[in-house]
């Protein structure tokens, strides 16, 4: 599953999927192709709609050019207004809002924040981590119902390696990461860690229990696998 939400998606050289914001702007004189220094957003503008269809054909001579722009781009992408950030796998601009109170909300492809500007990354960081684990908590409890297993405790940290982990007593931890991801790969990564339930290791016996509870997890682990090391380069 790709990031979807008012962004398209050129796929480059080196196999990397590159988010394109596309725009109309009656004030640009011509087509233009723009990688953000940070973040390595690409923009591509067209002057009119009608135009469009020429500039995809301008931009896709050019997948070379923006691998390169976004390889010298900066890795980390702050939580500060302006940025771009997957959640639940479609792209999100976080907007400060400094008429609301500090509470995020989601609307539109918009991250609104509201509050002092000098806390919004500690906000989204704090909404980020409560969405996960809520999601997360729905999701443990319906493979675990299906695995007919016990679940004793759920977590959320900000692990440097593992999506998800699972103790021999039944307590699983998972990355608040996960909530960037498309919805089925966050599923996955709790039915991969509830089958451990039944499984402590990665036998044939494993992968089939997780298949009874879970049938599309080769989707989810290839997207996983492809995309997940993204997901940190944010905040
Ligand atoms: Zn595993």
């Amino acid at each position: 599953m790709l990031l979807t939400g008012n962004y398209e998606h050129l796929p480059l050289s080196n196999g990397d999927i590159a988010p394109v914001r596309v725009r109309v702007d009656g004030r640009s004189k011509q087509i233009s192709l723009k990688v953000d220094r940070v973040g390595g957003l690409v923009t591509l503008t067209a002057p009119t709609a009608a135009k469009l269809p020429e500039a995809r054909r301008f931009m896709s001579k050019r997948t070379r050019w923006i691998a390169e722009r976004r390889a010298e781009a900066q890795k980390m992408i702050p939580f500060t207004p302006g940025s771009v950030i997957p959640f639940l796998g479609n792209m999100h601009t976080i907007v400060h809002d400094a008429d609301a109170n500090d509470l995020v909300r989601i609307k539109e492809g918009q991250i609104l924040v509201g509050g002092v500007r000098s806390s919004i990354s500690r906000l989204i960081i704090r909404f980020l981590k409560s969405e996960a684990l809520r999601r997360l908590t729905l999701s443990t409890n319906k493979y675990a119902n299906l695995s007919g297993k016990k679940v004793q405790r759920i977590s959320v940290r900000d692990a440097k390696t593992r999506w998800g982990s699972c103790s021999a007593d039944g307590r699983l931890s998972f990355s608040w990461r996960l909530v960037m991801a498309p919805e089925n790969v966050l599923d996955y990564v709790a039915a991969h860690e509830v089958a451990h339930l039944a499984h402590m290791n990665h036998s044939d016996q494993y992968w089939a229990h997780l298949a009874e509870i879970f049938p599309d997890f080769k989707v989810a682990e290839i997207w996983l696998k492809k995309n997940g090391p993204s997901l940190r380069c944010y905040g």
